[in-house]
Parts: structure tokens; C-alpha cells; sequence
């Protein structure tokens, strides 16, 4: 996202670059016992979506400090596009970080070995269900699931899900368009979007933008 490349925006994204990760891993002890100074007003840079997974706590893996991230947690790190019928508890989250937080970035992160995304890629999706919510949850990204087994059709089960768990981040970013707040955000460069990955096999963390093109007129 080279339009976003200010210095202003530099430093946010030195914050959430690899090598930062590396070396705030490593002062993660240092700081996790120091006592937090808890900011008066509420302004995070940084919204953040991860999965619910007890192994990828995103003040974890990132060191994010109190007043830092506005974080939704979900199963498989999941946004779904914009319906105010069905996903209205995602969309008040969204909704408030954009137009009442103003954060300048929403942060999707996927990680490995998620289980939610395993399901994705395990459900029959025939008509039968064993789940009263999961398979329908994990549905919103279900074009990750399509376009990871069409490029990559003869490759081992524990492949393809490492190939979903990044596909469906580009999902979730592209669902986010369809929010017209964020949009309005995009356009006006004052919002950034941006996919994560953490693999806490690797003990590494990527971080990519989107590839989009916008326009003010435009409308989903
Ligand atoms: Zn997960």
C-alpha cells in the first residue's frame, strides 16, 4: 500500500514489522512483568482481528500495550462482509474502530495449525451438518477454501490448511471493503488495511497490504 507510506505511517509499521516481533519476543518476559501504565483516553492505532485460539493472543504475539489495539477475537480470525442482520456484532466492532476510535490500521491475523480453518477445509458443505454454528461461521471464508483447492489440488491435507489460513486473511481483507466507512477510510488515506500470519511453529510473523483499487463513486 505505497499511498499510505508517510512517515507518520512508517512508524506504525516498523511497530508491526517481523524484525520488531523478533525483538520484542524477545523482551516479551522483561515486559510482561513490568506494570502496565494504563492511557486516560482510548485512542488505538491499530484494530486488530485474530482467532480465539489460546495460542495466538495478539497482545501476545505482537506486544501490544494497554490503549494500543481495539482487538475482536473470533473463531479462525474471521471478518464477514457487511450484513446488519447477520453479523452486526462484527460490523458494531468495525464500525466503532473506524468512525469513533479512528484507528489508522485493521490488522487481520492468521496463524498455523488453526483449527477453525481446518474445519473450512474438512466440512462436507453438501447439505449435512454436524455443528450447530462452526460450519456456518467458517463458511464467510469459504472462497479461500475453493481457490486454495483448485491451485493446489494434489497437495498433502496439513498443506492445503497452511495455504487456507493465509488465503482466507486476503478474504477477510476483502470483505472488509465492503464496509462503506471503510472504504470511505481507504479512500481518504486515513485507514490502512493489512494481513498477518503467525506461525507459532517458526516463531515467525509476516505482514502483507492488499492489492486494491478504489474509487470515492464506488459501491458495492
Ligand atoms: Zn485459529
Amino acid at each position: 500500500m505505497p499511498h499510505l507510506l508517510t512517515p507518520r505511517h512508517s512508524i506504525l509499521l516498523r511497530r508491526l514489522s517481523p524484525a520488531s516481533f523478533t525483538s520484542r519476543r524477545r523482551n516479551t518476559t522483561r515486559i510482561r512483568h513490568s506494570t502496565p501504565s494504563f492511557p486516560k483516553a482510548k485512542a488505538p492505532k491499530f484494530m486488530v482481528f485474530a482467532c480465539s485460539d489460546s495460542r495466538v493472543c495478539p497482545s501476545h504475539v505482537l506486544d501490544f500495550q494497554p490503549g494500543e489495539a481495539f482487538v475482536v477475537r473470533n473463531v479462525a480470525n474471521m471478518v464477514p462482509p457487511f450484513d446488519q442482520t447477520k453479523y452486526s456484532g462484527v460490523g458494531a466492532a468495525v464500525e466503532y474502530a473506524v468512525l469513533h476510535l479512528k484507528v489508522e490500521y485493521i490488522v487481520v491475523i492468521g496463524h498455523s495449525a488453526c483449527g477453525g480453518i481446518k474445519g473450512l477445509m474438512s466440512f462436507p458443505y453438501d447439505g449435512t451438518t454436524s455443528t450447530d454454528f462452526i460450519e456456518d461461521w467458517v463458511k464467510v471464508c469459504y472462497p479461500a477454501r475453493t481457490k486454495v483447492l483448485a491451485a493446489h489440488a494434489n497437495s498433502p491435507f496439513p498443506d492445503l490448511c497452511t495455504e487456507c489460513e493465509k488465503e482466507a486473511v486476503n478474504v477477510s481483507l476483502g470483505h472488509l471493503l465492503t464496509y462503506p466507512f471503510v472504504r470511505d477510510g481507504l479512500v481518504n488515506k486515513t485507514l490502512g488495511l493489512k494481513g498477518g500470519y503467525y506461525d507459532f511453529v517458526k516463531g515467525s510473523f509476516e505482514l502483507w497490504g492488499l492489492e486494491y483499487s478504489l474509487s470515492p463513486s464506488l459501491s458495492v
